[in-house]
């Protein structure tokens, strides 16, 4: 039986819609509107086509968004002033600092100046630290994304077998602490693989669900899924051009054979990518009701 096909693209439509609702309350009754700035240095063609999504998806759910694009041999002193103003700036809820940064510039020096309550990314140590310790104010957006996936699609049970593929900073490590807090939609036994993992199959095949951002087109292949198993695939991968020269997009995961095996999937395009741009804005609609003393959800 071919799995059940989990749409990023419509469920991030569904929130984005029903922030679009919270946000005109806020305006409307609150006079609060959620504020992002989004800091480009140089202009690096991703970065610019991340923020320009970034900044129309802000437009779009009614925030006060400014793209403030800065010359490539910006300082790192003037990038830190610029954090400095947006940080007092009352009208702004959340700073977002495109990676990656020239070279000159120490990325973390620049991620640790932004004001802990305004990490709409989630990536400050204070953040991270309140997200381990199961007192998060934001969770980073690509694990949050996947995790609201998963709720959405009824996907996960308490006592759920978790195996997450890869241990980076922005998805491995964060997804795997989300989904072992004592929390709803939460609850579950989380083992993380990585390259010096010695029997990956044998991690894999026991998994309920399996989470697989490696960076590696076909990482996992259908003989490492547990029949019914539930595969998140967070891979993007480039694997060639279109002949009008649009990028061909592959996921981590084989996914014409594991389809056939699992019972629910992420496809890419359309998996958890478009989720991740949804779950920044819901944090700055959060950061908003924080700044202005509001109850969250
Ligand atoms: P990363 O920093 O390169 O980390 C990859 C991780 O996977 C590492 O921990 C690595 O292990 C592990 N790994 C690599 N090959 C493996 C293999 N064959 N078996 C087991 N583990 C393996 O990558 P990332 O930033 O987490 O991103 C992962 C993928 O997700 C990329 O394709 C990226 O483009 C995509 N991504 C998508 C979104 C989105 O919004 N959809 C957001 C972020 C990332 P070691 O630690 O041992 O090296």
């Amino acid at each position: 039986m071919s799995a059940k096909i989990i749409s990023g693209t419509e469920v991030a439509k569904e929130i984005r819609e029903e922030l679009k609702a919270e946000v005109k309350e806020l305006v409307e009754k609150h006079n609060v509107q959620p504020g992002l700035v989004t800091i480009l240095v140089g202009e690096n063609p991703a970065s610019v086509s991340y923020v320009t999504a970034k900044g129309r998806t802000a437009k779009e759910l009614g925030f006060n968004s400014i793209q403030d694009d800065q010359p490539g041999d910006l300082s790192e002193e003037d990038l830190l002033k610029l954090i400095d103003k947006y940080n007092k700036d009352p009208k702004i809820h959340g700073i977002l600092v495109q990676l990656p940064l020239p070279k000159h510039i120490d990325e973390n020096k620049v991620l640790y100046a932004i004001d802990p309550d305004k990490d709409v990314d989630g990536f400050h140590p204070v953040n991270v630290g309140r997200l381990v310790i199961g007192e998060a104010k934001f969770y980073p957006c690509t694990p949050y994304g996947i995790q609201e996936l998963l709720i959405r699609a009824g996907a996960i049970e308490d006592g759920a077998e978790v195996v997450v593929v890869g241990r980076s900073n922005i998805v491995g490590k964060p997804i795997a602490m989300m989904l072992v807090q004592k929390a709803k939609g939460a609850n579950a036994t989380v083992t993380v693989c990585h390259t010096r993992t010695r029997d990956m199959k044998a991690h894999t095949l026991r998994a309920d669900i399996l989470i697989v951002a490696a960076g590696v087109p076909k990482a996992v292949t259908a003989d490492m899924v547990k029949e019914g198993a539930v595969v998140i695939d967070v891979g993007v991968n480039r694997v060639g051009k279109t002949p009008e020269g649009k990028a061909i997009l592959e996921g981590d995961v084989d996914f014409e054979a594991v389809k056939e095996k699992a019972s629910a999937i992420t496809p890419v395009p359309g998996g958890v990518g478009p989720m991740t741009i949804t779950m920044l804005m819901k944090n700055t609609v959060r950061a908003a009701k924080m700044a202005a003393g509001l109850p969250l959800d």
